[in-house]
């Protein structure tokens, strides 16, 4: 597996022999529609990732005392899933035996799937939430059944329904809607996750475009009507404890090719948190 590096997250060790939870960017964002230019989402959030701190006052949690890894970025054709898919299972694979956690940024949220894939593998019996402003459950999407549009249909044929759950979401088509609320995905609340998930190994997929595009505008598919910053992160944080097994955070698309505008800042602050949430649920 061929790695790009370019800069690392905060104090992350770039030898991730050395990470308990390892970050690894995943820079493809092949079916985006409507805005594309998430593939230098991970470059852009390491960047930005220098302006926070490493403590969390919330979590009471330091980056600097944990064993945080980063890989760098995943080589990846610009198109062709099957070969994208392929390559995000098999660097994975490894970390997972190991008993690592990985946390994958992206890039779309295609990759998910892949990443859910090798977890699977790993955890038998994977739950997943998923965070997003959309749906992502189209059976199709412009004929084609690998897309960021159908995401979590293909996650729930690799699980089943009942093992995916969905919060944030305001956006789908009438038979996404129909599907969703028939299977019973949508969750309210952090104490409903953690009733239903009975201590199984959890999957957290968090789609940036829950946030209301006033807070995160750069982004693939901006949703009006979504979340402030400070409600996100108190629903995060309220999954403290949970055994978070695998994550990735997706769909942060900056503005160009750099640092991008100061969305940048707040996908770092979402990756911070969830790599604390992944460490705090370590066992
Ligand atoms: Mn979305
Ligand atoms: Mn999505």
């Amino acid at each position: 597996m061929t790695w790009k590096r370019t800069a690392t997250f905060l104090c992350a060790d770039s030898s991730p022999e050395n990470g308990d939870v390892v970050l690894m960017g995943v820079p493809f964002d092949g079916t985006s529609c409507f805005r594309p230019g998430s593939r230098f989402g991970p470059h852009s959030i390491r960047i930005w990732s220098d302006v926070l701190e490493s403590f969390s006052p919330e979590l009471d949690m330091d980056l600097e005392e944990i064993r945080l890894g980063d890989l760098g970025d995943l080589e990846v054709p610009v198109a062709g899933w099957d070969e994208v898919a392929l390559r995000i299972r098999e660097s994975m694979a490894p970390l997972l035996a190991e008993g690592k956690i990985p946390v994958v940024l992206g890039g779309e949220h295609l990759i998910s799937l892949a990443a859910v894939g090798a977890c699977l593998d790993r955890y038998p019996n994977l739950c997943v939430l998923h965070v997003d402003a959309h749906l992502d459950l189209r059976d199709e999407y412009e004929s084609d059944r690998h897309t960021h549009a159908t995401v979590m249909r293909r996650v729930m044929d690799l699980l089943g329904s009942d093992r995916v759950f969905q919060w944030g979401v305001r956006s789908g088509t009438r038979e996404e809607w129909k599907m969703a609320r028939s299977v019973g995905t949508i969750i309210d609340t952090p104490s409903e996750i953690r009733d239903r998930l009975g201590g199984r190994p959890l999957y957290l997929s968090l789609d940036l475009d829950v946030l209301d595009p006033s807070i995160l505008p750069e982004t693939g598919a901006p949703e009006p009507g979504g979340l402030f910053f400070r409600e996100l992160l108190n629903f995060l944080h309220a999954l403290r404890g949970l055994p978070i097994v695998g994550a990735d955070v997706v769909e942060y698309s900056p503005a160009g090719p750099g640092m991008g505008g100061p969305s940048g800042a707040v996908a770092a602050k979402v990756v911070r948190e969830v790599i604390l949430l992944c460490e705090a649920g370590r066992t």
